[in-house]
């Protein structure tokens, strides 16, 4: 298939557009490098020394006699993705170019509207440029599980029936996220849905986990294309920050009680999730929504795998519980379903005690990297301002 993959050079990106490209797709990564500019913002970086865009793509031909496109540009942008969509002719866009972090989007006004407008409306462009290009077009959109926060009743995938003075109907599951970020992904969710409604077109929303790992087998191919390891407490997702954490015997740090729930995938089934939704498209019309995780942890669950796999490797942990500086239930009921990317065929690699070392050894590796003042909690959900080290965006 011919795909185009939005936000490339990020996180889960990279490693989908090398993972597609090994299997044969046809692959072109669009982005505009404001990642790495938010990194410069805060003054952090990725435990794991990126390489620029551009040798990460030489080496990757190098390797494989295999060429991945590439469109620099602004999806919020309107030109530039109509004309993205006209020159490189998609079958599937997988959408990842947003600003993904729920803490940015709290700092203050000006980085809650930045989320805002960069999500809100690089979807809508794309939703746009795919009616006026190629309305056959499938659109794969990274969605969150944090869209529907969590509700004392089971999560169900996308749609919920439910019964209300002797009728029934089968509605959007109601949404509660937690962030101006979160709220930037169920703006999306309901720009998307009614677009297949009115304009036929086809779309998949991945309401994803939080991903952890780093290494898929493409990216360990060459030094030159290693991923991203973000720790800090900005961007570092919790089981990443963690293994860095104890690389260095600084205590794990869980927000509140650490009773927080949410599902959670390894990056290596991340990448299969796409491909899978890219293989099974939705139908023109059709606004379908899977749950992309495999288990469900508390971040309690996962600092206490983490000092006892560091325990073992001779590393010295412990955990300590900060003030939540986030608005979120400490402890709760939490049962949602994800068995749709499964029924397609995921096999999921689950977290196991030798991934979690590995991670740590990755961590090791790159200790020197570290710097334990990115671990602290600094961004908080009740201020209106939190600028400490920013203010430029
Ligand atoms: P990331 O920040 O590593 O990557 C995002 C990429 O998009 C970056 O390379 C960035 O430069 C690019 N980008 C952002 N805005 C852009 C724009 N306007 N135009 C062009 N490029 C732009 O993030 P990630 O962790 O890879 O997440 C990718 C997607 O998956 C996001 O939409 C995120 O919400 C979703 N997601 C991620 C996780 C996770 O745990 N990482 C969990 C759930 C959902």
């Amino acid at each position: 298939m011919r795909i185009a993959v939005l936000g490339g050079d990020g996180y889960c990106g990279w490693a989908t557009a090398l993972y597609l490209s090994s299997k044969g797709h046809t692959v072109a990564i669009v982005d505009n490098f404001a990642r790495r500019q938010w990194d410069h913002e805060l003054g952090v970086q990725t435990l794991t020394p990126i390489r620029p865009l551009t040798e990460r793509l030489k080496t990757w031909y190098e390797l494989t006699g295999k060429v991945i496109e590439l469109f620099v540009g602004d999806v919020s942008e309107y030109d530039f993705i109509s004309s993205v969509m006209k020159s490189f002719e998609p079958e599937a866009v997988v959408h990842f170019a947003e600003q993904r972090s729920a803490p940015y989007s709290m700092i203050d006004h000006k980085h809650a509207v930045f989320t805002q407008v960069n999500n809100v409306v690089g979807t809508l462009n794309l939703l746009f440029a795919v009616r006026e290009i190629d309305p056959d077009c499938h659109i794969v959109k990274l969605g969150t599980m944090g869209e529907y926060g969590t509700p004392n009743i089971d999560i169900e995938e996308g749609y919920l029936t439910i019964e209300h003075n002797g009728r029934t109907d089968t509605l959007p599951f109601p949404k509660q996220p937690g962030s101006f970020y979160h709220l930037s992904k169920v703006h999306d969710s309901h720009n998307i849905m009614f677009t297949c409604k009115v304009w036929g077109l086809r779309a998949t929303d991945l309401n994803q986990g939080v991903v952890y790992g780093t290494v898929t087998d493409e990216v360990l191919m060459d030094e030159a294309l290693i991923n991203r390891f973000d720790y800090d407490e900005v961007f570092g997702t919790v089981l990443n920050r963690f293994c860095a954490q104890a690389a260095i015997g600084s205590p794990l740090t869980v927000y509140g009680k650490g009773g927080q729930t949410r599902g959670f995938l390894d990056i290596r089934d991340t990448v299969r999730c796409i491909e899978l939704a890219c293989l099974n498209p939705a139908k023109r019309g059709e606004f379908r929504v899977f749950n992309q995780f495999t288990e469900q942890f508390s971040v309690l669950e996962l600092a206490q795998a983490v000092k006892s796999v560091a325990k073992e490797m001779g590393l010295r942990v412990e955990i300590d519980h900060l003030p939540d500086p986030r608005v979120e239930a400490e402890s709760h009921y939490y049962n949602a379903k994800h068995s749709k990317l499964a029924d397609l065929g995921l096999e999921p690699h689950l977290l196991s005690n030798s991934l979690v070392d590995s991670l740590i050894n990755i961590a090791l590796q790159y200790r020197d990297r570290i710097d334990p003042a990115l671990f602290t909690p600094q961004v908080n959900w009740r201020a209106a301002r939190n600028e400490r080290r920013t203010g430029n965006v």
